[in-house]
């Protein structure tokens, strides 16, 4: 090891890389932008940042799979650096702010201008989710088509990493299913995956509302291997759970087959929902975020009550394994964007993008956005960030889950929490 220079040494954490089954106390070494070893003890040099993990727990740095990064074009995005990097998470992807017509705009705003690693889910719509800019509502299939969304994926190969569509009972009451067929259509042509958000989000027709039982198991029709469930416990009566408060029946054989369950935290995360599905075997193989500000607001960021560290502290704190709880928010949504060769993991060799997770070990409740509570002793708080090999302390701006007004820096009362010391 003596040849090897080191730029940055994380000491004395448990390294957890769920991808390489590593579980170990030790040193992490960085070079460049890569990590080049993990040992139990590595000598830095007199040139080396030593970053001191000793209790706490060193990771890939997390992927958040669904968050809302366009701000200044969908009025609900939020700042990209206080959903990326200063919350832990070193890759976020954009869920379907934007279709064809103003991608180029986030990469040109968000995408090529932020710290954070910025990837994109393209969403069916032309005009994508700026829908409240005025005039006709043409948020809708006749403003779409399948082709369009490919010939861009074919621009943009890097950034573009699957569609965005819906299965849920605004859409289907207005459309049918024709934007679900859509993404499967897009999907075929590009080979990538489809994220399909469930549970009510649009406005629904009410002369042609859905039985709400016939959603999902139409969803799961349309749904293939790869695919990605969006928000498994949120809620809505017509989302994954159901008014049943039991799972349909197909959901486990999709499941089988390779579809993937998320998170998607959100504004319809509801423990209740959480704990009975976690009863009934069905653990989430993606934890993400779905960070956003007022959907009716303007860069209205004060709402926000939840986070990606906050939502594996919950997950953690319902009884999943903490080696899930990271594979949920590492390698596997790097799997869904065909990334996990150079991000989610700490195989020597890929990119360094570390984080280092405190568990801070006490009482506190955290409260969901349907006013739901949930008692804890431990949630997962990030002290230090590398991205791409440069080390930097997180603001923590947005983990109102997770950290006191105090320890944010903040102030304002209007500020919304999502837990709080007991
Ligand atoms: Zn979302």
């Amino acid at each position: 090891m003596s040849d090897l220079r080191f730029d940055v040494v994380v000491r004395g954490g448990r390294i957890i890389d769920p991808h390489n089954g590593v579980d170990v106390i030790g040193d992490l070494a960085v070079a460049g932008d890569r990590i080049v070893a993990i040992a139990p003890t590595l000598r830095p040099q007199a040139t080396s940042t030593v970053i001191d993990a000793t209790g706490s727990i060193v990771c890939a740095g997390l992927v958040d799979l669904h968050t809302h990064l366009y701000a200044d074009v969908t009025g609900f995005g939020v700042d990209v650096d206080d959903a990326g990097v200063n919350a832990g998470v070193t890759t976020a992807v954009d869920m379907g702010s934007t279709g064809t017509w103003f991608f180029r705009g986030l990469k040109a705003q968000v995408i090529d201008t932020a710290v954070t690693e910025v990837v994109a889910f393209l969403m069916m719509g032309y005009v994508g989710a700026s829908i409240r800019l005025g005039g006709p509502n043409i948020l809708n299939p006749d403003w779409a088509d399948a082709e369009s969304l490919a010939a861009m994926h074919e621009l943009f190969p890097g950034i573009i990493r699957g569609f965005k569509t819906w299965g849920e009972s605004g859409t289907t009451s207005q459309w049918g299913y024709r934007f679900l067929q859509m993404g499967r259509e897009a999907s075929d042509l590009t080979g990538l995956p489809i994220y399909i958000h469930t549970g009510e989000l649009w406005m629904v027709d009410e002369s042609n509302r859905p039985d709400p039982a016939t959603i999902m198991p139409e969803v799961l029709t349309i749904a293939r291997p790869g695919d990605v469930l969006g928000h498994c416990y949120s809620a809505m009566p017509d989302g994954i759970l159901g008014a049943g408060h039991r799972p349909v029946g197909a959901l486990r054989d999709a499941l089988d087959s390779g579809v993937l369950l998320d998170v998607g935290h959100g504004i319809n995360f509801s423990f209740a929902t959480a704990r009975r599905m976690l009863d009934a075997g069905f653990v989430a193989d993606i934890i993400s975020s779905d960070t956003h500000g007022l959907l009716s607001g303007i860069h209205e960021d004060r709402t926000l009550s939840y986070s990606l560290v906050g939502t594996m502290s919950k997950l953690l704190a319902l009884g999943v394994d903490l080696g899930h709880v990271i594979a949920g928010a590492t390698v596997n949504p790097a799997r869904v964007l065909g990334m996990d060769d150079e991000i989610g993991t700490l195989t020597i060799g890929s990119r360094a993008d570390v984080v280092v997770l405190e568990p801070r070990r006490d009482d506190w409740t955290f409260i969901d956005p349907t006013g739901g509570t949930h008692d804890t002793n431990e949630r997962l708080v990030p002290s230090m960030v590398v991205r791409a090999g440069r080390p930097l302390v997180p603001t923590k701006r947005y983990l109102r889950d997770v950290c006191t007004p105090d320890e944010r820096g903040e102030t304002d009362p209007a500020i919304a929490i999502g837990g709080r010391p007991r």
